[in-house]
Parts: structure tokens; sequence; C-alpha cells
């Protein structure tokens, strides 16, 4: 690489991106392309000889942008957010740029013992449990996804259980979970061999306002054990994908406790409201837990990937995760030094095996950036505006009689529905639907959906870091102008 290249096509990069933000209001936020859209405008094959960057930069204008879905548009309220920052940016450059894979400690010292730190003092600013910190038995670690978050662990807790069962016993195994979990859990139980009827997805309703019942758990794990069934696995949520349903972690961590089960916390989304001291009881109880996972990249200014998972003994990971097939020792090319005796004593530690592949990004750079470039304060006004703009959402909603908000909000989400004018609930789901479309088609926002007690909910999500009241109130005016057109031609 050229130095004096990379600075010139480099800031040539960075003023297109800066226009790019400068100018996102103006596109579409879902994009509007239908699918194949991309093969009609760009040639068959690769080309023979080099091509300009502004070659290339006219057609990302001109080809991609249509194709993009502008996740960090102020008008973008769909499924979770994703979010970007300037801090973020610049460390996924400087990780960039530097470009190591750090699978092991010796491969680039600095990441290992960065993501070490900075995933420290997030547990700090959560108040974590002593013995998720690198200090203690366990530790954090950046995965790329709450989806691979989740599969580690789970792979960790069933390959604990079968040295104490026999391998024989897998298909005994059980896990649970509330019928709220995120896909990721099953998924998870898939790849990891578990019974597909031995994944126990227990039934929530408006009542709990959608949380996992202690009661119900018990109920299952009792009917389980009676059956010789082996429980080794509980999946608790606080903030659920579909509403931000909280599970309540003190009482089910108790049942996993006296079942001798490992309790994984998936907060993929709303752990990072919990470092606002307002929001962090619904964190409490996450001392009876084995694992814990927030998403910096969802809605800590953190630019995708970075997952943060924390586990309270970290030789149960790697006692899973350890590459241990002879193929592998032959090729640790690294020559013997100092760095294999740390690494045998344990004294350092080798990411490679609290994951899934060997290579590994420098991913504690932009999260490190982030927490230095705001400052806890900033961070936690960021949330809390977020968090009051979805209140005054909640609030016009609740101000106008045809709609409803359905489920509580806690964060920064709001469920709701425009009330059709018969009961039924075909007529109710077609409207929603209707309503959906008619408002993500006009491109000025993106709204997604879910469905709660069988009826299909609309959700709005406040979390892009450009959203400002008046991009809410623009919204909510498109949304009240489709269902009046609606309501009308029924
Ligand atoms: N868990 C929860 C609660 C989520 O909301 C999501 C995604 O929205 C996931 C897990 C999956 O996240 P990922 O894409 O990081 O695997």
């Amino acid at each position: 690489m050229d130095a004096e290249q990379l600075r010139e096509n480099a800031h040539k990069m960075v003023d297109f991106i800066a226009d790019y933000y400068k100018n996102i209001e103006n596109f579409p936020v879902l994009s509007q392309v239908q699918p194949g859209y991309l093969r009609k405008l760009l040639p068959d094959s690769a080309p023979n000889r080099p091509e300009s960057l502004q070659d290339v930069l006219d057609d990302v204008q001109a080809k991609i942008f249509p194709g993009v879905t502008h996740w960090q548009s102020p008008d973008y309220f769909a499924y979770y957010p994703s979010n970007s920052s300037i801090a973020g940016f610049l460390g996924e450059m400087l990780s960039a740029g530097i470009n190591m894979v750090g699978f092991s400690w010796i491969t680039s010292p600095a990441a290992t013992e960065l993501e070490m730190i900075v995933l420290d003092w997030l547990a700090k600013l959560l108040k974590l449990p002593d013995y998720f910190f690198s200090t203690g038995q366990g530790g954090g670690v950046i995965q790329g996804t709450a989806s691979e978050a989740v599969l580690v662990v789970l792979l960790a807790a069933r390959d604990k259980v079968l040295r104490r069962v026999g391998k024989d016993a897998i298909g005994k195994l059980v896990v649970y979970a509330s019928d709220q979990t995120h896909s990721a859990l099953q998924k998870a139980c898939q790849i990891g061999g578990i019974h597909p009827e031995n994944c126990r997805l227990l039934k929530t309703d408006s009542s709990t306002d959608y949380a996992l019942s202690p009661e119900l758990l018990n109920e299952a794990i009792s009917h389980d054990v009676a059956v010789g069934l082996i429980p080794f696995f509980l999946c608790a949520t606080v903030g659920t994908t579909s509403s931000t349903a909280v599970d309540p972690l003190l009482a089910l961590g108790k049942i996993t406790k006296s079942n001798g089960m490992w309790f994984h916390v998936d907060a993929a989304y709303a752990g990072s409201a919990c470092i606002c001291p307002e929001f962090r009881h619904y964190i409490d109880g996450i001392e009876e837990a084995d694992s814990f996972n927030m998403n910096a990249h969802k809605w800590f200014l953190t630019n995708f990937d970075c997952s943060v998972l924390w586990v309270k003994d970290r030789n149960a990971l790697i006692q899973s995760l350890l590459n241990k097939s002879r193929v592998s020792k032959k090729q640790t090319f690294v020559p013997r030094n100092t760095y294999h005796s740390a690494s045998e004593a344990n004294m350092v530690v080798d990411y490679k095996d609290w994951q899934i592949p060997l290579g590994r990004r420098f991913r504690s750079l932009k999260l490190w950036m982030v927490l230095r470039l705001y400052g806890l304060e900033n961070l936690q006004c960021y949330l809390r505006n977020h968090i009051q703009l979805a209140k005054h959402f909640e609030e016009l909603v609740s101000q106008d009689s045809r709609f409803k908000v359905v489920a509580p909000r806690k964060f920064s989400l709001v469920c709701f529905c425009v009330l059709p004018p018969c009961d039924k609930e075909d007529c109710a789901n077609k409207l929603n639907r209707d309503l959906l479309d008619a408002v993500n088609s006009t491109g000025k926002l993106f709204i997604s959906h879910t469905v709660l007690s069988g009826k299909y909910t609309l959700r709005f999500a406040v979390g892009a870091p450009l959203t400002e009241e008046r991009h809410v109130n623009e919204a909510w005016k498109v949304l009240q102008d489709k269902a009046s057109a609606l309501l009308q031609s029924l």
C-alpha cells in the first residue's frame, strides 16, 4: 500500500461519506428496488484493467445507493437501531488501517489486552458482578453478533453438563426460554445438536407484559425431570425483540441455580440503557447469570459489528471452543518464546478459544474510542434522549383515539396499532399490514412489525443517532395521513 495514494483516496472517500450523511434525509429510507435490480446495472465480469475511484464512487451513487436501506437515516424506526458515530467510524477506520488478525495474544498483544480492558470498563459501567471481569474467573469477549454469543455459551453449557452425565445423554438435554426469545436461540440449539423437541419456548401473554413466568419455568422443569430429561440451559431476555419485555432475572436465576443449569441473559438491544442508574434495575439479578450479552452495535454508538459477551467461568467456554485437533497444534506457526510459556501457564488470553472462528478483527478499538470520545455522561444523555423521543411518540399515539399503544414502553420502542371500525381480528391485521406497507412505500420513514397475542402490531423504534423530535413528528403525520386514507376506504 502506497501511503500517499492512501492519503489521497481516503480523503476522497471521507468526503464522499460525509456528503452521504449530509444528504441522508433525501434518500428513501427503505430501498424501493426490485429483486435482481443490480445485475441489470453492472457488467457480467470484473474489469481487466484498473478503474478510477471516481468511477466507482459514481456507480455507488447511481447504482448502489438505490439498493441501500438507510439504517442511519433519522427517519429509520424499524427493527432495532444499528448505531454509527464519528467515534465508532474512526475506530473502524483505524482497525482497517492496522488490519491485524488477533487470534492469539502474540498475534497482536494490544488487541487482546485492549479488549479485556475495555470490556472491564463497560462491565463497570453496567455494574456487573466481579466474576464477569477479566480479573476474576470470567471475562468479556467481543463476538460479531448476539447469535454467535448465544451459540458459544450454549455449546459451553452443553459440554459442561455432558461431562457430568455422559455424551450419550445429549438427546435428553433441554433448553428453556420464552416464546418471545430471539430465534437465534433456536438456531444455536440446531447447531448445538439439541433435539428440536427439547427446546421449550414457554408461553407468554399480556398479563406478564410478555415476560417469562418463573412459575411456568418451574412447572416445565419439574415435568421434564420427572420424565428423565435433563434441563441444562435457560435464555432470558432483557428487552425482547418484539416488544422490549424484560424477564425477571432474579427469580429465574434462582430456579436455574437450584437445578444446576446455565443461565444466559440476552440484552442485545436494551443492555446499553442499563448504564443509566434509572434503568439499571432491569438487570437486577444479573449476579445469578452465567453469561450476559449486549450489542454495542445496536444502541451504543459503536459501528457494526460489536456484540459484547461476558462469562462467569471462562474455562467453560475455552473447554468447548479450544481447537483440540492435532492439525491445529501443528499449525501453530508461532515460534516458541515467552508467549508459549505465558499461554501455557494461562497468563494470557487467546481469544480464538472464546469464539467459533480463528481470525478476529481489532473491534475493541472502536468501542474504546466511543467510550473515550463520548464519556459516560454523553452516552447516558444519548440513550435518555431516544427514550424521551419514544415517550413523545407514545403520547402522540395515545392522543389519537383511532390508535392504541398495545404494550408497555420501557425503552425506546413503541408497539401500537390502528383500530379498525369492525372488531374482527382479520380486519385489524389487514388494516395494520396495509398501513405498514403504505407508510414504508413513501420512503419517508421505515417502521417494522411484530405479532403480539396473535395481533399484527406496528413497531416504532427510536434509535438512529440523527433522529430529532421533528423527525418523530413528521413520521407521526405520515402515519396519521395514511391511516385516514385507509380508514376512509373501508
Ligand atoms: N437478541 C435480541 C434481543 C435481539 O433483539 C436481536 C436482534 O435484534 C438478536 C438477539 C440477534 O442479534 P444479532 O443480529 O446480533 O445476532
